[in-house]
């Protein structure tokens, strides 16, 4: 049977029906009801009342819900039927019912960890990278989850974006000729009605430097039945577009979520997943390794593996780095390559994603690199004496660069020469009197190592300035 590799015969799913079971207070909903997003919507579970009917609420998440500055609790009844009404350690459950925990501040927290209103040139519209942007369409999500990145701005159904600032956004993107993919974010862009949606899209595709769109989205997890045939023929006119799912544990793969993936895919949108790794929820190696497995069954290619962000409400959540290394060990080499994520810290104060990985280079010489597998077994790699790096020629496409942002790459082409925090020139500058007798005040060390015989810097564009024009010796063009 397809399902049973997520399952265990403990759990309470008729699986072979092809469907998750419903708790008691469900049970005699008509199946059109239930199958019908809006219903699904609009009988959205939040309070201790409502939750009361189908789980037994420990003391910690009656306080949860019970806060009044909590973040906005609404959960579908299908969502809500995948929790184990007994144990408050189910991985679904933590996902979505708040704990008074939550509540609690921690001493790295942020308001904004990812910077985004630093890279905000209009409302909702962030624009962090070079080539692309995220554009937050509305604040509204299917259901939401205790550790939400954006809960600063997400779920208040009186603050969303509206179509002027839409059309903002839209602007910004028409003029703003190195942006190539445009990825729609909020909340959660599948909960905008479909005229909304489709409206936007049709504004983005019609923008010619707009090469690929993308929508990030939780509701094939949360609300499946809102993937159907006549939303996913809108979306198919707007190719190439890309869908990225937010999945978290295997338990949250059902037979209603694998159909919106067939979907989907059948429609010839090529899906994504992006976990967050969550204490206590996700955290282990192979339960990730299980996720991804599933994932791949339904055509989802892993793609994130999110380090928690430090934001309100996720301090309890947030694991070590120690642990995500760990799990990334346990997956490289031990499955598929297309089943591995990549692991990244989305950097404090909006660096942008980092990735990070268990390292499997050991050393190199000028001949062998020597490089370690997944089994600890080692290798060298004999390196080719003639390699020479590739010269431009009609054939090399012509990069797209935005000032500042070449970063170590640019190290490696011999653009620059340094990439300095702010204040370091002034913070090592040396009065003369400090140079020991005999020695330039524009030499150390480092600088010596990457002159050439002729005692000129090897890099293009580098010049030596005349003596006593210190610090600004280095002239990059
Ligand atoms: S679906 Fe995404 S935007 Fe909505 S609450 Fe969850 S993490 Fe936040």
């Amino acid at each position: 049977m397809m399902w049973g590799y997520l399952m265990t015969s403990a759990q309470p799913y008729r699986l072979a029906q092809g469907c998750t079971s419903r708790p008691a207070i469900w049970a005699d909903v008509p199946d059109e009801q239930w199958d019908d997003w809006r219903w699904q919507l609009s009988h959205r579970v939040s309070t201790v009342e409502e939750l009361r009917q189908f789980l037994h609420l420990t003391p910690d998440e009656v306080a949860g819900l019970q806060a009044h500055a909590k973040f906005r609790v609404d959960i579908t009844p299908y969502f809500a039927a995948l929790i184990d009404p007994d144990d408050p350690t189910c991985p679904v459950r933590q996902q979505v019912v708040p704990r008074a925990r939550e509540l609690e501040g921690f001493d790295a927290m942020m308001r904004d960890s990812l910077g985004e209103e630093q890279h905000s040139p209009v409302p909702g519209l962030v624009h962090r990278y070079p080539d692309r942007v995220l554009m937050l369409v509305t604040t509204q999500c299917a259901s939401y989850c205790r550790y939400c990145t954006r809960s600063r701005i997400v779920g208040d159904p009186g603050a969303t974006f509206s179509r002027r600032q839409h059309d903002a956004q839209i602007d910004y993107i028409a003029r703003t000729p190195q942006v190539r993919d445009v990825l729609l974010s909020g909340g959660d862009p599948l909960t905008l009605p479909a005229r909304v949606l489709e409206d936007l899209l049709r504004r983005l595709r019609a923008i010619e430097h707009v090469e690929v769109i993308r929508i990030g989205s939780r509701v094939p997890v949360f609300l499946p039945q809102r993937i159907t045939a006549e939303l996913v023929a809108m979306l198919r006119q707007f190719h190439p577009l890309w869908l990225n799912l937010h999945v978290n544990h295997p338990k949250e793969v059902t037979p209603e979520l694998a159909r919106a993936c067939a979907r989907l895919a059948d429609g010839g949108i090529p899906l994504g997943n992006q976990s967050v790794l969550l204490a206590g929820v996700n955290d282990h190696p192979d339960t990730i390794k299980a996720l991804c497995h599933a994932l791949v069954k339904m055509r989802v290619r892993p793609y994130y593996l999110y380090q928690c962000d430090l934001v309100a409400g996720s301090g309890h959540f947030r694991t070590s780095l120690a642990a995500g290394l760990e799990i990334m060990e346990a997956l490289r080499g031990h499955t598929s390559g297309y089943a591995v994520p990549t692991y990244v810290v989305d950097a404090p104060g909006g660096g942008g994603k980092i990735p990070v990985m268990p390292n499997y280079l050991i050393s190199m010489s000028q001949d062998h690199v020597v490089l370690r597998n997944f089994e600890g077994y080692i290798t060298s790699y004999a390196q080719p004496a003639d390699y020479q790096r590739p010269k431009r020629t009609r054939w090399v496409p012509e990069p797209a660069h935005e000032a500042g942002q070449r970063g170590v790459a640019g190290l490696l082409r011999g653009e620059r020469l340094t990439i300095k925090p702010d204040g370091w020139d002034e913070s090592h500058e040396r009065k003369p009197s400090a140079v020991p007798a005999g020695q330039s005040s524009v030499d150390t060390p480092a600088e010596d190592a990457i002159r050439n015989d002729n005692g000129q810097y090897p890099l293009p564009g580098v010049q030596v300035a005349p003596p006593g024009d210190t610090p600004a010796w280095v002239r990059v063009h």
